[in-house]
């Protein structure tokens, strides 16, 4: 750094001077926060006493007298918290948000805890309450999602004579947890011509009624993709509503940002002409999918990415490398112990596409200039992708080029290593420890299911990972999340990995100012500091001080975005 002249030394004063004064004078909030803990992401200053917002923005963060002092003005509302939490607004580092337009209209027959389908009469009387609460009529398609067979008890599993009992006739679908098939009832099935002749097609599944040729309900796979491809698609007016259901579930869960983690064209159009309404309540980040890059660009040319318009951005570019762990499509160095899902000896998986492809595709992104986010869950894939960077960005490995590994589940920590050297950051899923822990252990063993998601080891090397729901695969519960990231505790009670539990703060962080930095958003979100957007969020405890254990139970009550408050846990009441 230069020595000041004194020239330089006077207009830093003048600057000084200037910026009391815009605080001093003429700056009064429209609202101070008071009165609870307030939890800022600003390592400099991680907890204050009082907030103040003025304009959708934040003025000032700080200690409560000299924030009133400063800010507090006759018409400033100071807003009691009550002992309740206040932190920057959620910020999704990776789920599909597009899932969220059509899930909204959907009944949730997810297991416990995030939702009421702990067996086949829970999910039916979910599916009559909702349609009860909708006002559904006759003939009218009753869409559900998140049904989990592997959750029934005893193995008692819904089928198309559960659901004609209840729905004789509305046509059903009870989604399938994986979002590739459903159960059908007989309406249903009907309806999209399933009968004892139908030939179940090369990598589809039809559930034939024991004994007989009648299809029972449950159809999946490629024997779906008709069923699917012909749902009703939304009028121009319901392109708006849905939209705003999708984002009131984002809302609800805390999250002033969101993330759609794999984008079409088509889907990216329908997000930005439903934005051009001007109602969007929250930022949503598109990730356009690299097999739509090419009419992606052709309608949004690269000087128009990274800028919000209607409160909609392209963020970068998504490339898949490989598959699931627990659906054994994840790619490994080693055999999965189980074999491969169609009985395959030695199996370790695959590669979403061969190696030359993934290169070709990486150095595409860099050429572009825009970042990456690439699925990778095996420590094959893992490989793969470091092998094209390597290639792809060869001369200088270790640029800032905004890549994130969405997953990372099974980084080793030598990979780790390189995610430091070449800049990647890993976005985690510590969900996994809670919902599929039992299938990575006996799929990888136990050493290799107790390292997944390694968020303390990430950290450790000073990688700021964020962490992610992933959904529709997992419900969007940010608080949930939290404590399997603190916790990993499995669903059915064993620790997964003591030694990659993160703290609470750390944990938080991952959900705040890093994926803030992920989406190259870390000067205006992220943390409450002047001048970033008032993007917030009140928990009813605060995630730092309860047992950690009690993290899951914690509520948001509100959530804010710039100023104005768009989820209140009690209708009518502030707090
Ligand atoms: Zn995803």
């Amino acid at each position: 750094m230069p020595p000041l002249s004194s020239g330089r030394l006077a207009s830093l004063i003048v600057g000084i001077l200037v910026a009391t004064s815009a605080l001093g004078q003429s700056s009064t909030a429209d609202t101070i926060y008071v009165g609870g803990d307030i939890l800022t992401m600003n390592d400099s200053a991680p907890t204050a006493q009082a907030l103040a917002v003025k304009g959708g923005k934040i003025l000032l963060v700080g200690d409560r007298k000299a924030v009133e002092a400063q800010a507090k003005g006759a018409q400033t509302q100071i807003v009691d918290l009550k002992g309740k939490t206040l932190l920057p607004g959620f910020i999704d580092a990776h789920s599909h948000y597009f899932s969220a337009l059509t899930v909204a209209n959907q009944c949730n027959l997810y297991a416990p805890p995030a939702g009421p389908g702990k067996d086949v009469p829970s999910i039916v009387a979910a599916i009559r309450k909702f349609a009860a609460e909708k006002k559904v009529s006759k003939g009218e398609i009753i869409q559900c999602y998140g049904y989990d067979e592997n959750a029934m008890p005893n193995g008692r599993q819904l089928t198309r004579d559960d659901l004609d009992a209840a729905f004789p006739d509305n046509p059903v679908l009870a989604g399938h947890v994986s979002m590739h098939g459903a159960v059908l009832n007989s309406a249903a099935l009907k309806k999209w011509g399933f009968s004892a002749e139908t030939k179940t097609p090369p990598g589809g599944v039809i559930v034939r009624k024991p004994g007989t040729d009648e299809p029972y309900g449950l159809i999946m796979e490629t024997a779906y993709l008709p069923v699917f491809a012909s749902l009703p698609k939304p009028t121009p007016e319901q392109e708006v509503e849905w939209s705003i259901a999708g984002q009131k579930l984002y809302a609800q869960a805390g999250i002033t940002t969101a993330h759609e983690g794999a984008t079409h064209a088509d889907e990216l159009a329908l997000m930005q002409r439903a934005a051009k309404s001007g109602r969007y309540i929250i930022d949503v980040v598109a990730y356009p999918f690299v097999t739509d890059l090419e009419a992606t660009l052709k309608a949004n040319p690269p000087d128009t990415w990274g800028k919000y318009d209607d409160r909609v951005k392209i963020g970068g570019v998504k490339i898949t490398i490989d598959g699931s762990p627990q659906g054994r499509t994840a790619f490994f160095t080693t055999p999965y112990l189980t074999g491969g899902p169609g009985g395959e000896k030695d199996w370790r998986g695959e590669l979403a596409a061969p190696q030359e492809v993934i290169t070709k595709a990486v150095k595409g992104v860099y050429d572009l200039g825009v970042p990456l986010d690439l699925h990778a869950n095996g420590d094959g894939a893992i490989d793969a992708f470091l092998a094209a960077h390597e290639a792809a960005a060869a001369g200088d490995l270790g640029k800032q080029r905004h890549v994130t590994m969405v997953h990372a589940q099974f980084a080793r920590k030598d990979q780790l290593d390189k995610f430091v050297q070449y800049r990647i950051r890993p976005s985690f899923y510590t969900l996994h420890t809670y919902y599929f822990a039992d299938a990575h252990i006996k799929n990888r063993g136990k050493a290799q299911a107790s390292s997944i998601s390694p968020m303390r080891d990430a950290i450790a090397k000073g990688l700021q990972p964020t962490n992610h729901t992933d959904f529709v695969v997992a419900p969007l519960d940010q608080m949930f999340m939290l404590w399997s990231a603190v916790n990993r505790v499995s669903r059915s009670g064993a620790v997964i990995g003591a030694d990659q539990r993160v703290t609470p703060m750390e944990g938080l962080k991952a959900m705040t100012i890093w994926p803030a930095d992920q989406h190259l958003e870390g000067a205006t979100k992220g943390s409450l500091e002047p001048g970033k957007l008032a993007d917030l969020v009140i928990l009813d405890k605060n995630p730092t001080k309860v047992p950690p254990m009690a993290i899951k139970d914690i509520k948001v009550v509100e959530t804010i975005k710039e100023g104005k408050t768009i989820y209140l846990r009690e209708p009518g009441g502030r707090l």
